[in-house]
């Protein structure tokens, strides 16, 4: 039985690519450039039983600041077009991507911690691509 991508094209969040991360049905997400495979569980904690809906308020991570991300080769321009900033979770800074839903509105993030872990906020299934908002926005301009 093979899974299905339900997001493709997304940035990686684990290398530079900016479309070889996608996500299938089950929650896993998968990079064909560095190879990483990552749980997308909205918790963060993959050993939990599913099945039950988890609440759709997980609080969010309050935006911090904008900074270059040598590492990763992301300017701190590039970081502000995508909204991508650092912030502070639960007392440890990391990296938040933000995901918004059709409607623009911001459903989830993506929180990756200095150790390279990653854990997930809000409605990341209620998410369309990374980056569209940037495009509605310039549609709408
Ligand atoms: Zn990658």
């Amino acid at each position: 039985m093979s899974s299905e991508w339900v997001h493709t094209h997304l940035p990686c969040p684990n290398c530079a690519s900016s479309d070889a991360y996608s996500i299938n049905d089950r929650g896993w997400g998968r990079c064909f450039s560095c190879g990483v495979n990552i749980k997308e569980d909205e918790d963060g904690e993959p050993s939990k039983p599913r099945g039950k809906q988890v609440a759709t308020d997980k609080p969010l991570v309050p935006f911090g600041e904008y900074r270059a991300l040598s590492k990763r080769k992301l300017t701190e321009e590039t970081c502000k077009k995508f909204g991508y900033f650092i912030g502070s979770f639960k007392g440890e800074l990391v990296q938040v991507a933000p995901y918004y839903d059709e409607e623009g509105k911001l459903c989830g993030q993506k929180l990756r911690f200095a150790n390279k872990d990653f854990r997930a906020t809000g409605e990341l299934k209620r998410a369309v691509l990374f980056g569209c908002l940037l495009f509605i926005r310039l549609s709408r301009a």
